[in-house]
């Protein structure tokens, strides 16, 4: 079979140029990174677990009128996309202190926000991804004012729809991040969510115990990162079907 030709590969996914024009084929890695790279483990199962919770998320955003890059899912570690461009920016939505946000603020981890709210951080490894201003976004020319709009509609609708699955199986959707595509069609283009939605670029913690089910499990050196993504992907219904079992060959009388 003809290798297929590699796009990008970056810390966690692989983008191949897919079957037809205007598509791409990602892959998710097993590989984990952390604090810009500094911290690398292989954790044997992520992808498939990712690729599946991001089929499962973007397919219900898909279904209620989110547009995603998503189009099918075509095994356990690949998925058919729409190719997008990229706008150079990551965007955070935060409905609880966490993370950078308590530890620039000074905000006890925890805290419950007043209102979701939504940063924007531009996308440059090697400045480490800094937090950037909406007027310096439009002064740089990485989006303009209607992507601006069209970011944030996305991503309160994405809050909502994530917040909403997640407290129905007692987990808090404590803060993710989401990247947006330029989807072109002919002279009309529209924003589109892509990238991932997964534990990867979530905060989710159990609402009884407050345990992390996401990345931080691996940030923080806090326990099983397979475990932890398991157990969203159970309570939501998604399990990897044979995820990492391997199933000996059976005679076929
Ligand atoms: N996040 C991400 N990729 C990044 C940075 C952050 O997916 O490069 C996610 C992270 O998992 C969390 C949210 O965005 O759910 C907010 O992250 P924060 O700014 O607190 O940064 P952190 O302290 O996690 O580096």
């Amino acid at each position: 079979m003809a290798r297929r030709k590699l796009v990008y590969e970056g810390k966690a996914k692989i983008l191949y140029e897919g079957p037809e024009p205007g598509t791409m084929v990602q892959y998710f890695k097993d590989d984990a990174t952390a604090f810009n790279a500094e911290k690398k483990d292989v954790i044997e199962g992520k992808g498939v677990l990712n690729n599946r919770l991001s089929e499962y998320f973007m397919t219900g955003l898909n279904g209620i009128g989110v547009p995603t890059h998503f189009i099918k899912r075509l095994n356990m570690r690949e998925q058919l996309i729409r190719a997008v461009e990229i706008i150079p920016l990551e965007v955070v939505v935060r409905n609880v202190a966490a993370g950078s946000m308590s530890k620039r603020l000074g905000i006890e981890e925890g805290t419950k926000l007043p209102r979701p709210i939504i940063e924007f951080y531009y996308k440059d490894d090697a400045l480490g991804d800094p937090l950037v201003t909406e007027d310096q976004i439009l002064a740089f020319n990485w989006a303009s004012h209607q992507d601006l709009d069209d970011m944030v509609g996305l991503a309160i609708r994405v809050n909502d729809y994530m917040s909403g699955l997640m407290y129905a199986v007692g987990i808090t959707l404590v803060d993710f991040k989401i990247e947006i595509g330029r989807l072109f069609d002919n002279d009309f283009q529209r924003l589109i969510v892509a990238d991932e939605i997964s534990p990867d670029s979530c905060r989710l913690w159990d609402i009884e115990t407050g345990q992390k089910l996401d990345k931080d499990v691996f940030r923080r050196d806090l326990g099983s990162l397979t475990d932890a993504y398991t157990e969203v992907a159970k309570r939501l219904g998604v399990m990897p079907t044979n995820a990492t079992q391997i199933t000996k060959p059976t005679l076929i009388n």
